[in-house]
């Protein structure tokens, strides 16, 4: 399946949109889950109970969801605001089992200073790992763009060995400069989620981490496609551009590049 996140063009009515994906021709989607805002879109947010039904309503399957990510640093803090992120993304994995979402996608820790070490994180994910398992839904860490970032998720994934607990691979992140913390070959039974999107490689500030569309950038897509796993759908995590294209032709253009890596995928690369 060909999937796309639901992240551009955030002033535009979600069943506009939705129903825009759809034509285009994906059949899957990809939500957010964080408290809706005029930034993101109003309507996005596991705080709104249409949001996926209203995915559905448009003949879109929903793939997975980004929790929020702003505060996750405190989850490694014995603090009071430590206890409010874990409770509210325990919250956030409870409305993905109601709503039927089977994926939550999240960050290990956010920002460029490193979350305080601490034993009460650890706990933490460990908490949401088993909250999964008894939800049925699974956690999807993510490859995020720094070495401490990704230090910390391989050292959750080391730890918390649950077939609910795997991993978001995002191929722009790997792409952008860590491409020597090869998850790829080292967990491929662990990967339950793609984010596929195109950069220049180059370390200038946020530039590294375009989210453009594939095929603008500078990855090697007929290499990096054969190398993903086949279960899963082909799934583009593109962020609004002031400059992007009008809806219609952004969308038709991001079905063209997916059909594109779909079938990279099967090409045996000399
Ligand atoms: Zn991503």
């Amino acid at each position: 399946m060909l999937t796309i996140f639901d992240c551009n063009y955030p002033q535009m009515p979600l069943a506009e949109k939705f129903a825009l994906i759809r034509r285009a021709g994906f059949g899957g989607v990809m939500l957010w889950g964080g408290p809706s805002s005029p930034d993101f879109g109003a309507d996005r947010s596991l705080e709104n109970p249409r949001y996926a039904a209203m995915a559905r309503e448009a003949g879109l399957t929903v793939e997975n969801i980004h929790l929020p990510f702003d505060d996750m640093n405190h989850l490694w803090e014995d603090t009071p605001a430590g206890a409010e992120c874990f409770h509210t993304l325990e919250q956030c994995l409870e409305r993905c089992a109601h709503e039927q979402i089977p994926v939550a996608v999240m960050h290990a820790e956010q920002g460029k200073t490193p979350a305080a070490m601490s034993e009460l994180g650890f706990l933490r994910f460990e908490r949401l790992a088993r909250r999964a398992e008894q939800l049925g839904v699974k956690i999807a860490l993510e490859n995020m763009r720094r070495a401490h970032q990704i230090e910390r998720a391989e050292m959750l994934l080391e730890r918390l060995d649950s077939p609910n607990f795997g991993i978001c691979f995002d191929a722009g992140h790997w792409h952008a400069r860590l491409k020597e913390f090869d998850w790829l070959s080292r967990w491929p039974e662990r990967i339950i989620a793609l984010h596929l999107h195109d950069n220049l490689d180059v370390v200038t500030g946020e530039g590294d981490d375009l989210h453009w569309i594939p095929g603008n950038g500078t990855i090697d897509w007929a290499a990096l496609m054969p190398r993903l796993p086949q279960r899963l759908s082909v799934a583009l995590e593109l962020e609004p551009d002031p400059n992007e294209l009008p809806p219609e032709a952004f969308y038709s253009l991001a079905y063209e590049r997916a059909q594109w890596l779909e079938g990279l995928r099967t090409e045996v690369v000399e």
